[in-house]
């Protein structure tokens, strides 16, 4: 598939958005800016489309979307039993990065959108968003356009990084304003709370309409929540492949000196240095040239600015993995109002964990017979979630070495836009076993064999029987019709996501 991008030119002509608002409507997926990040759209009411979306994405499946509007009397389209304080916050932050949690109308808004009985509602400001969405004339759900787990993107280049070929239209309108995610409220609880931080927060809330809500950092630990949550916000996000080190000002000196010492601190080769371009400036008059050459800076205007770094950070935390830097030392803040940026860089810090390099990627193996159809697949599927800190690879228990993927394997791959042209099949030997962490089989059987031949390893071979929602194995499409094939690749996918809860669990 071709991606085709859309460049916006303002003042904003309607009738531009036409055809990718009426690719919309017939459950095509367009990618667009808002003033947060971009998004991946597709309409609200079509349950296949908003499908693809977790599927593109590789997002968990209980991790719901949010239902963007183009304006406020369309609500009742999305929510029933609308609290006056709705219309409170509505006047106050929307159009804006506010999303608000309410009760679910599902007569419009199906459970794949949201499997509570809540909904999440917002109203972006952007234009070139509000004229798409009143151009669709649906509701239109827009998670982040990114892998999951990947920062997000705030430039139609970063949607082109994880999408190109894979969706039909991006709509370019430069870089998002904000830059980090909407504030997710729920407005059903008394009092209000905040279930995810953005740009908004509670003191802003109160300033302009006097509610008093429940910040973020008020909250329990995770665990202790006796309410409800934004589902989302127990996945790892927004973590680029470098290890990240958040630097926090001291009252007691200069950024520029608490850089120096901890960059002094870790002794990375290559450091990258996420700051304002003063603090900057400070750092390499101190540092003085030969050390500051070393360094490699993404500086936004000014000095410890939350706004403008707000507005840079995820496409530095992009720019950076793109130059395959080892370590990025980001500037923290600790004022209030940087809750939504501190949420997205300490996730960003922990999503490699620290013990673990960038060249120590962990190794998945997955084992069928013939390494040409089951395992490829799983193998490719896999890889195309980019989970942090792993890959894939694939193996026969009796394979010729050097052959090429099955046709239609290739085939059902394409289907979803995965290229496994190159994949070439191999016996399993020592040497793969030796640099593979985990080893997961298409069916009881292969495991059964692998254990007998590693008894060593028993403990680390696993079938994917435990990972399919019937319990069964993968069984071996080859000779069968295409229809096969598919089902052989919607089961490897359906179980992926507990296999990488798996992963979780044990590494
Ligand atoms: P994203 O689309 O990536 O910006 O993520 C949307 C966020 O909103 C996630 O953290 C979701 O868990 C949260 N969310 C969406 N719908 C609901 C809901 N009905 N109740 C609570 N949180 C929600
Ligand atoms: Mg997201």
């Amino acid at each position: 598939m071709k991606t085709q991008v859309i460049q916006v030119y303002h003042p904003i002509d309607p009738c531009a958005f036409n055809e990718p608002g009426r690719a919309l409507r017939e459950g095509q997926i367009v990618a667009f800016p808002t003033e947060t990040v971009y998004g991946l759209g597709a309409s609200a009411l079509l349950p296949e489309a908003v499908l693809t979306i977790f599927r593109l994405k590789g997002r968990p499946a209980d991790n719901p979307l949010i239902v963007h509007l183009a304006s406020k009397e369309d609500v009742q389209h999305a929510a029933v039993q609308i609290p006056p304080v709705f219309h409170v916050l509505y006047d106050a932050f929307s159009p804006g990065p506010v999303t608000y949690v309410m009760l679910r109308n599902t007569d419009t808004i199906p459970d794949e959108v949201c499997r509570l009985s809540t909904v999440a509602v917002r109203f972006p400001s952007q234009v070139a968003a509000r004229a798409l969405i009143e151009a669709a004339g649906v509701p239109i759900v827009a998670p982040s356009a990114n892998i999951s787990g990947k920062p997000s993107p705030t430039r139609a280049t970063h949607v082109l990084q994880d999408f190109d070929g894979k969706i039909p239209y991006v709509i370019d309108d430069g870089s998002c304003e904000v830059g980090v995610e909407s504030t997710v409220l729920d407005i059903l609880s008394d009092p209000i709370r905040i279930l995810r931080p953005g740009f908004v927060t509670a003191e802003m809330i109160y300033e302009r309409t006097g509610l008093r809500v429940v910040s973020w950092h008020e909250q329990p630990e995770d665990g202790e929540k006796d309410f409800p949550q934004a589902p989302g916000m127990k996945y790892r996000h927004y973590a680029p492949s470098a290890r990240v080190i958040i630097v926090m000002p001291r009252a007691d000196e200069t950024l520029d000196k608490t850089f120096a010492d901890t960059l002094e601190m870790h002794q990375i080769e290559k450091p990258a240095i996420f700051t304002g371009d003063r603090t900057w400036r400070a750092l390499t008059e101190r540092l003085g040239g030969d050390t500051a050459d070393t360094l490699l800076p993404y500086t936004y205007d000014g000095e410890h600015d939350i706004k403008q770094a707000t507005h840079s950070l995820f496409d530095a935390l992009r720019t950076f993995d793109d130059q395959n830097v080892e370590a990025i030392f980001a500037e923290g803040f600790s004022e209030p109002e940087a809750a939504g940026y501190m949420d997205r860089l300490k996730r960003a810090a922990t999503g490699v964990a620290e013990e673990e390099s960038i060249n120590s990627l962990r190794q998945i193996l997955f084992l069928c017979t013939g390494n040409t159809c089951r395992s490829p697949i799983a193998e490719a599927l896999f890889n195309d979630r980019k989970i942090n800190g792993w890959k894939a690879v694939s193996a026969g228990l009796a394979a010729y070495p050097g052959m090429l993927i099955s046709p239609r394997s290739a085939e059902v791959l394409h289907e979803w836009g995965i290229d496994a042209d190159t994949h070439r099949s191999q016996p399993i030997d020592d040497h793969l076993m030796e640099t593979t962490d985990l080893v997961v089989t298409m069916t009881d059987a292969h495991r059964d064999i692998l254990a007998r031949l590693y008894p060593d390893r028993k403990d680390d071979i696993v079938s994917y029987s435990v990972f399919t929602k019937d319990g069964r194995d993968i069984d071996d499409p080859y000779g069968f019709s295409l229809a096969s094939y598919r089902s052989t690749r919607d089961r490897i996918q359906e179980g992926l996501d507990h296999l990488l809860e798996e992963l979780r669990k044990r590494y």
